[in-house]
């Protein structure tokens, strides 16, 4: 067994089949207590208000709203697994509302999370979310082509939003969701989680001390055994292909640990399950050229359970095995500092820090963006695989 994957199977199992047992028994006796000050009423002057007034939401008994609704956009395994159970530790958030296509589902998440039906919605009903008083952020975690529509539909709601990763399919379906964030002056954020990841972090910061020197080589590898069939991650028009789905680990990795942009890239797609992987990639290898002189070798697979990141440097070296997994990331210098903060749960943190941004108008750790910057990382990969050439970005 890996430890390594984001994904579902027997990770899923290993690491989260105790705590979701404890989570369904201890679940809601939080809601119970909650208290949203925003009632119908004043729904609409309060979204205004919201919506125009630097992201302050005046309750009805004057006093600011101090913790947001979260609506789930796609309840699949990333929302099932992680946020809604990661959504009962938050601090700063709440899990307020589902949107689904699947009226069973829908009860039982009803049921388990005591959400209300009026914080109910299918994909048609979906813009009357705009209505509704009880939800702040809108979180997308559908697969990655439905991304532009549901985060244009949300920030039009004028709700806050919430992207998975890889934000869309193309720099300008990216572009087209930023610009639908700030017309709306709404934030936006995409969920890379280990930029609130406390070790990864601390990775960022080595750079900007420029602890180790000049930075010399990046490696970074993340990939899992998906033995899925039919599944949208092996369908192109879905948004499928590794180089989506776990390639932008690697990727992100290597812009966040050199702090610049890629200028150059030579990439080989591979598949060694055809029969499974007909229409995408199994596995991206993909070599960057930073213009300061670094080299990073990169690859992401649905075949192999691999995950780790290593950084040479004029003066030293810094590594992380695993680097982006939910937990579990464990690194080390050259000069021997450990890195291995435990945090009690990555998505918690995230959709904290992103909720606390909201509360304070302040710039999200992540914004759409960054997300954008990836993806013109990935279109050049792709044109690099397709014309079988160093592609310059
Ligand atoms: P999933 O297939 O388990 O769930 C997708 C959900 O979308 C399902 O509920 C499905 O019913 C719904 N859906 C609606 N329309 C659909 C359509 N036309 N085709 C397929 N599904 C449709 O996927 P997931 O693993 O939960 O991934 C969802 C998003 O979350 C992706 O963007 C993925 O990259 C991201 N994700 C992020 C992390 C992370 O660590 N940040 C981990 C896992 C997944």
């Amino acid at each position: 067994m890996s430890f390594f994957i984001e994904e579902p199977d027997a990770y899923r199992e290993f690491f989260f089949g105790q705590a979701k047992k404890e989570n369904r028994h201890k679940n809601f006796s939080i809601m119970k207590t909650r208290r949203i000050f925003i009632k119908n009423t004043l729904g609409s002057i309060a979204a205004l208000t919201f919506a125009t007034e630097g992201f302050s939401c005046i309750t009805k008994s004057g006093k600011k709203k101090d913790k947001l609704g979260v609506a789930l956009v796609g309840l699949g395994y990333y929302s099932t697994d992680l946020l809604a159970p990661a959504l009962q530790q938050t601090e700063h958030c709440y899990l307020a509302g589902i949107v689904t296509g699947s009226p069973e589902k829908a009860k039982r998440w009803q049921e388990q999370y005591k959400i209300p039906e009026k914080n109910y919605y299918d994909y048609a009903s979906f813009d009357k979310i705009a209505n509704n008083p009880d939800i702040d952020i809108v979180y997308i975690v559908l697969p990655p082509s439905m991304h532009k529509e549901y985060v244009i539909r949300a920030a039009n709601a004028g709700k806050h939003v919430w992207c998975e990763k890889p934000m869309a399919m193309t720099v300008e379906e990216c572009q087209a969701m930023i610009d639908a964030c700030n017309k709306n002056k709404v934030k936006l954020s995409i969920g890379y989680r280990l930029h609130h990841e406390p070790n990864t972090q601390r990775i960022i910061q080595l750079r900007k001390e420029k602890k180790y020197g000049a930075i010399k080589t990046v490696s970074a590898i993340a990939g899992y055994v998906d033995n899925r069939t039919n599944h949208w991650k092996q369908t192109k028009a879905l948004g499928g292909g590794v180089t989506y789905d776990m390639g932008v680990y690697p990727l992100n990795a290597t812009r966040y640990v050199t702090g610049e942009e890629p200028v150059a890239v030579t990439a080989i797609a591979s598949t060694t399950r055809p029969e499974i992987y007909k229409e995408v990639e199994e596995t991206i290898n993909f070599t960057l050229e930073f213009p300061g002189g670094t080299i990073a070798t990169c690859e992401s697979s649905f075949g192999k359970n691999m995950n780790r990141l290593e950084v040479t440097c004029d003066k030293g070296w810094y590594n992380m095995e695993p680097f982006s997994g939910y937990s579990g990331q464990n690194g080390k210098t050259s000069d021997g500092i450990i890195l291995n903060t435990v945090i009690p749960n990555q998505q918690a943190k995230q959709m904290d820090d992103d909720a606390l941004a909201i509360l304070n108008n302040k710039p999200v750790i992540v914004p759409g963006e960054e997300g954008l910057k990836d993806i013109r990382v990935v279109e050049a990969i792709y044109k690099s695989v397709k014309e079988k050439e160093r592609v310059t970005i």
